[in-house]
């Protein structure tokens, strides 16, 4: 701890080095304690720098493994260094001391299955081992065999009907049986969605895990008081700007805005109506759930399923006539189990091997998906290939 101080200016660093940096498919970092080092402010300057981006291009289970043998050297031998990694990565940094992110383990969103008006639906859901569904107060009875359930506060439905939300059914259904999340909100209404939420949580027992919403769209303000007054948080109104019936590049535009926003907040927000295959494509690393009733839309008008591309890897939905199924049906089970089963691609660089975030890949155009060194980033199916 006071090692430097007899050597005045010089003092025993780096403390970090880089195994194979550049052209080498390794991309850990060890702590190198041995080697003296004369540190002049250029040298804290290019390591920083250095490490900041060796740091920006692992995954979360890279950064988990050494980050703390790292930062802890650091902070002995090269303190300057560590303090603005730290600085630099503290949305991160946080998201590992809570316990968000297993080492080895990336986080996944976890999906509810939205949507189901009779108990034909969860009948149709629970022989495909589906096991988390969200409902409004209202579909609460086709919920009632499985085990992981999501109480949505009726404010859609209501919005819908015209009507204001359905206070006390909300609170009944909230203490009726044991839920993952209760949604408290007004729809489209960020200070009524506030108000509600604080009246709900004040209601009910506090084992009632009560979760406020967001209207995308609203203040930031807003979701920032939200967030920290909550673990979670939804993010409600996207469905109008995701459908269909938006030009693509609208719906590319919001989903940049929201993939910025969420990467900000990771394993944090819940998106509701998530209804197209890209974004949940896109966001499956970064929510901590989402929700659609998209898995049904081989029944609806647009006719369209759900399925995992097998060349590339991406969460993808076409009409169900084109992808062969032989009936409607067959084409809602596809569905649903391409939405159960689907994991995002890795991303590595075929040069290096440095790999890149899922989430700003899958919104590049393939060639922009440019290394540091010069080579092509591609997409790994999960499993290997
Ligand atoms: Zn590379």
């Amino acid at each position: 701890m006071v090692a430097a101080s007899s050597a005045g200016r010089r003092c025993a660093a780096p403390a970090v080095r880089f195994i194979g940096s550049g052209s080498s498919a390794s991309a850990s970092l060890f702590v190198h304690q041995t080697r003296p080092f004369s540190l002049d402010k250029n040298t804290y300057s290019t390591h920083s720098h250095f490490i900041g981006k060796h740091v920006a291009s692992v995954t979360d289970a890279e950064f988990a493994t050494y980050l703390d043998r790292a930062l802890g050297a650091l902070d002995t031998r090269d303190y300057h260094v560590a303090r603005r990694i730290r600085r630099k990565y503290a949305v991160r940094l946080a998201a590992l001391a809570r316990g968000a992110t297993t080492p080895g383990v990336k986080p996944m969103l976890k999906f509810y299955f939205s949507g189901l008006r009779d108990t034909a639906d969860a009948a149709t859901l629970q022989p495909l081992g589906v096991t988390r569904v969200l409902v409004d107060p209202h579909d609460l009875p086709n919920a009632a065999a499985f085990p992981h359930v999501a109480l949505d506060s009726g404010a859609y439905r209501a919005f819908k009907a015209g009507t204001s939300l359905d206070l006390p059914a909300l609170l009944h259904a909230a203490t009726s049986r044991a839920f993952d999340m209760v949604f408290a909100d007004v729809f489209g209404d960020a200070e009524a969605s506030y108000q509600v939420y604080q009246t709900v949580k004040q209601t009910l027992p506090v084992t009632v895990p009560v979760v406020p919403v967001w209207p995308w769209g609203s203040d930031l303000w807003r979701l920032h008081r939200l967030l920290d007054a909550s673990q979670i948080v939804g993010i409600g109104g996207l469905v109008p700007h995701l459908r269909r019936d938006n030009p693509l590049s609208d719906r590319d535009t919001v989903l940049a805005e929201l993939t910025a926003l969420v990467a900000e907040y990771p394993g944090r927000l819940h998106a509701f109506g998530l209804c197209w295959a890209k974004a949940l494509d896109t966001l499956w690393e970064l929510l901590y759930s989402a929700d659609t009733s998209h898995w049904l839309a081989a029944r609806r008008s647009t006719a369209m399923a759900t399925y995992v591309h097998t060349g590339t890897g991406y969460l993808q939905e076409a009409p169900w006539r084109s992808l062969k199924h032989p009936d409607v049906e067959s084409a809602v089970t596809a569905s649903v189990g391409a939405l159960r089963d689907f994991r995002p691609v890795t991303w590595a660089c075929t040069r290096c091997g440095a790999v890149a975030p899922h989430h700003q890949m899958r919104l590049l155009p393939a060639a922009k998906r440019k290394c540091a060194c010069g080579g092509k980033l591609r997409g790994v199916l999960p499993g290997g290939a």
